[in-house]
C-alpha cells in the first residue's frame, strides 16, 4: 500500500473565525499540501483570503461557491494569486456576463454542480451556460455527509440533460458519482484507482477536524491541536485507510470489482457496496 508523509489533495470548508482560518491554513502549507479546493461563503471568504494572501507559496487553489463569494475572494487577494486560482461557480449560476468577467481575473472558472437528490436537475441548463460562455469545465462533485445516492428521477433528469446539450460541450467534463458517469457514456474508470479518501484525500471541516473526505466523515485528527504529518502517521489515519482498502464482499464476481472497489463508501452502509450502484456487472460488462 502507497503512503504519504500528508494527503496530496485536501477540501476544506471553513468557518467565519478568521483566526481559526489562518492558524489552519498555515497547517496545511506546512504539510506541503499540494491541491486544496476551499468552499467559501460570503461570512467565511474574507478570513480565507486574509489566510491565503499571507502564505503566497501555499497549495494550488480551487475556489468553489456562490459568485458572490468567489467574486469577493478574486477581489480580495493579490492579482497574482487570483490569476493562479481554479474558480468553480454554484448554483444558482451567474449570468454569462459574470462569467466573463471571473474569466478576465483567473486562470480556470468552471461551473459545479453536487451529486446529491435534486443536485443535478441543472445539469442540462448548466451544460449549455458552460458552452455559451466558453468556461473550461463543468465538475459534478461528491456531496456532504450525510449523503444519499441519486434517486432514479435524478438519474433521468440528469441523462436528459446531458443527451440535450452535453455533446456541444468541448470543455472539461468530470463527474465524481462512477454511476452517473457511466450513464452518460463518461469512462467512469479512466484514470480512477478507486476511493482517495483517508489515502491522499482529507477532509477539514468548519471545527477544524480532519475527516477522511467530506461524503465520509470518518475522524482522522483535530488540526487545531495537531500537525497534519501527525495525523497522517498515526494509527488512527492507517486503520481508517485499511478499513477503505479493502473490496466489500457484495462486489465478488463482478466484472468491474477491481477498477470499482465498491464505489463510494460514503454512500454505503457500513463501508458495504455503493448504494448507487445498479448491481454485479457480468462478464460482459452489462448489469444485471
Ligand atoms: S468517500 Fe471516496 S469515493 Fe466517496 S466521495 Fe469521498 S473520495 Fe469519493
Amino acid at each position: 500500500m502507497h503512503d504519504l508523509s500528508a494527503p496530496i489533495r485536501a477540501t476544506w470548508t471553513p468557518s467565519a473565525d478568521a483566526d481559526l482560518a489562518a492558524k489552519l491554513y498555515r497547517k496545511l502549507v506546512d504539510a506541503r499540501v499540494l491541491f486544496l479546493e476551499i468552499e467559501v461563503d460570503g461570512e467565511s471568504v474574507a478570513g480565507v483570503a486574509a489566510a491565503v494572501s499571507s502564505n503566497p507559496a501555499g497549495p494550488i487553489l480551487t475556489m468553489v461557491g456562490r459568485v458572490g463569494a468567489v467574486s469577493a475572494f478574486v477581489e480580495k487577494v493579490p492579482t497574482a494569486m487570483a490569476k493562479r486560482a481554479e474558480l468553480v461557480l454554484m448554483p444558482p449560476h451567474p449570468d454569462a456576463q459574470a462569467i466573463e468577467e471571473l474569466k478576465k481575473k483567473a486562470s480556470t472558472v468552471k461551473l459545479g454542480l453536487v451529486s446529491r437528490p435534486g443536485g443535478v436537475d441543472g445539469l442540462g441548463a448548466c451544460l449549455a451556460l458552460a458552452s455559451a460562455t466558453g468556461v473550461a469545465g463543468v465538475v459534478v462533485s461528491n456531496p456532504h455527509a450525510p449523503a444519499s445516492p441519486l434517486r432514479q428521477s435524478d438519474l433521468e433528469v440528469a441523462k436528459a440533460g446531458w443527451d440535450g446539450s452535453g455533446e456541444d460541450f468541448k470543455g472539461q467534463v468530470h463527474v465524481h458519482d462512477l454511476f452517473l458517469a457511466e450513464l452518460l457514456g463518461l469512462d467512469p474508470f479512466a484514470g480512477y484507482t478507486g476511493c482517495a479518501a483517508a489515502k491522499s484525500l482529507a477532509h477539514l471541516n468548519p471545527q477544524g477536524i480532519l475527516t477522511a473526505c467530506r461524503t465520509l466523515p470518518l475522524e482522522l485528527g483535530d488540526l487545531k491541536e495537531e500537525k497534519l504529518v501527525d495525523i497522517w502517521k498515526s494509527g488512527k489515519r492507517v486503520e481508517v485507510m485499511g478499513k477503505l482498502d479493502k473490496i466489500p464482499g457484495e462486489c465478488g464476481g463482478c466484472h468491474f470489482e477491481q477498477s470499482c472497489r465498491g464505489g463510494c463508501p460514503g454512500l454505503s452502509d457500513n463501508l458495504g457496496r455503493d448504494k448507487s450502484c445498479p448491481g454485479v456487472h457480468g462478464s460482459s460488462g452489462a448489469g444485471n
